[in-house]
């Protein structure tokens, strides 16, 4: 597929160009410059806002029925998967992933359509009773205009889980992608289009964090914010929202931990450390990023670690379509670097690399998938989020040390419990201090099932029927009846 050179913002219904002009959108898998894409700045951020603002307030999709407008959110999951292998590749030559898990992403991101849509019809309020005379019962009502900013590790998919959300709420949207892999998010405005969706209810734009990422959460007509990506930047975008006195959903970083009993069938958890750290170059905010194993388990833990590593072939994501063991570029030779410099530094602080941890010696932004040893709770790569390939792996010796390590950190995503006995799986997700905890598979749940985080780790929750509640206000109605 040939890739066009040049890609717009969507804004009211049109393409178009970026006041602050365009970024080089460089495909991690070899370092080559792919395209050019415009860049908006807050001018073009006010347009995006007060187009979703006039369709907000034309009342023409709290107008439809719910059923209605859901119907119409599942058609945009039906267009993604119609173009699917155009977006595929797209998504893999400026994200890095294998071409397989692209397509992995579509279908992931199609499924919140499917859902969202279904949902949009069972959104209902109650009746309260107050006595004689009284009739009272609630409604909800979109907030208006919502605002999604998106990173760059999935992009689609992120921009999926809240758009659906949204229009399926009745809201108007305005989507903020993300500078480094912001070409995909393409497929929305069309998608729109198809669907027959009114111009400004769907905005897609890309820019500067600082600039229309800034603009976009301090804009006084927005109504709601959904932030997707770093602690750093949710705090900036809470601090904005809270001065416009609008609420926010916060999913932040993670630095989940598996705990690991002596009881745990360590075969089958090899396909947990597959998925868990090296799936999309374990740039996942939900990554296995810290094993906590069982003393008496450490060493075979380990082996089955670097024996998962090693199987999988890494290489440039476009030329990987069969789904399998292989793993893609990292986003960009930055962030390679970066996770590159967490493991030396761990190295310095006395942890080993059982395997991998060195860039690898071709173009494009390659890490080795890399686990390590001898990691104490308290090292910076036990603390920080790598937000690459790289595993660090922790021992105990009982339960309570375990869990203590587990919530050590100031993050609460996710976290794990392996075993194969149920008091020990049930108190572990009890005490894990995380949004959600898998017990037997990483990863387990889906759309249906809530995500979001306990402290550092964000607030609000996205995916299953919590999330529509983020989109919506709760309207009161008392009358009385004469
Ligand atoms: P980031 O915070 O740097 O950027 C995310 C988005 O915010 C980008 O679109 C960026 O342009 C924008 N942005 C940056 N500065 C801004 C500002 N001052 N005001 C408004 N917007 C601004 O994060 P990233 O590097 O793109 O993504 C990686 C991070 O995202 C990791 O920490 C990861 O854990 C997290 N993440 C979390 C989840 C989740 O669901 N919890 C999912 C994916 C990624």
């Amino acid at each position: 597929m040939q890739i066009k050179p040049y890609w717009q913002n969507y804004v009211d219904g049109s393409w178009v160009d970026g006041g602050a002009g365009r970024v080089e959108v460089v495909n991690p898998g070899t370092g080559e410059v792919l395209a050019e894409q415009a860049l908006a700045d807050a001018a073009d951020i006010d347009r995006a806002v007060q187009a979703a603002r006039r369709v907000h307030q034309s009342g023409v999709l709290t107008a439809m029925r719910p059923v209605e407008r859901g119907r119409m959110v599942q058609a945009i999951g039906r267009y993604l998967i119609e173009n699917a292998d155009d977006i595929a590749q797209v998504l893999t030559l400026e994200q890095g992933k294998p071409l397989w898990e692209a397509h992995r992403e579509i279908q992931g991101a199609a499924r919140y359509f499917e859902y969202y849509g279904n949902q949009a019809e069972t959104l209902e309020g109650r009746s309260i009773p107050l006595g004689a005379g009284y009739f009272d019962f609630t409604h909800y009502e979109p907030y208006g205009v919502s605002a999604q900013i998106i990173p760059w590790n999935f992009p689609l998919e992120m921009t999926a889980r809240s758009l659906s959300c949204g229009l399926a709420t009745g809201n108007a949207c305005v989507v903020k992608t993300p500078e480094l892999t912001p070409l995909s998010n393409y497929i929305y405005g069309h998608a729109a289009e198809a669907v027959g969706l009114p111009a400004g209810a769907v905005n897609i734009l890309c820019g500067w964090g600082h600039e229309a990422g800034a603009a976009l959460s301090a804009h006084p007509d927005v109504n709601q914010i959904v932030f997707t990506g770093s602690v750093k930047t949710g705090i900036a975008i809470a601090t904005a929202a809270a001065a416009n006195v609008v609420p926010c959903v916060l999913e932040l970083g993670g630095k989940s931990a598996a705990i690991v009993h002596d009881d745990a069938d360590l075969e089958a958890m090899e396909k947990d450390i597959r998925w868990g750290i090296f799936f999309n170059a374990g740039q996942v905010c939900s990554a296995m990023s810290r094993i906590v194993v069982h003393e008496s388990r450490h060493d075979e833990l380990v082996e089955r670690a670097v024996k998962v590593a090693k199987s999988l072939s890494v290489g440039p994501g476009i030329d990987r379509a069969e789904a399998g063991l292989t793993m893609g570029s990292m986003v960009s030779e930055a962030q390679r670097d970066r996770a590159a410099r967490m493991v030396a530094e761990a190295e310095a602080q006395g942890a080993h690399v059982a395997t991998g941890g060195r860039k690898m010696n071709i173009p494009g932004a390659f890490l080795e998938p890399t686990v390590l040893t001898g990691v104490s709770p308290d090292m910076t790569i036990a603390q920080e989020e790598v937000f690459g390939p790289v595993l660090s792996v922790i021992p105990f010796r009982d339960e309570a040390e375990a869990v203590a390590i587990a919530n050590g950190t100031e993050y609460g995503l996710v976290g794990g419990v392996f075993t194969r006995n149920l008091d020990r799986a049930t108190r572990a997700a009890q005490k894990i201090r995380a949004g959600q905890v898998f017990v037997n598979e990483w990863f387990a749940g889906g759309v249906e099932t809530p995500f979001g985080g306990y402290g550092k780790s964000g607030y609000g929750r996205e995916k299953g029927r919590e999330a529509l509640l983020n989109y919506v206000q709760t309207k009161n109605v008392a009358i009385q009846v004469r």
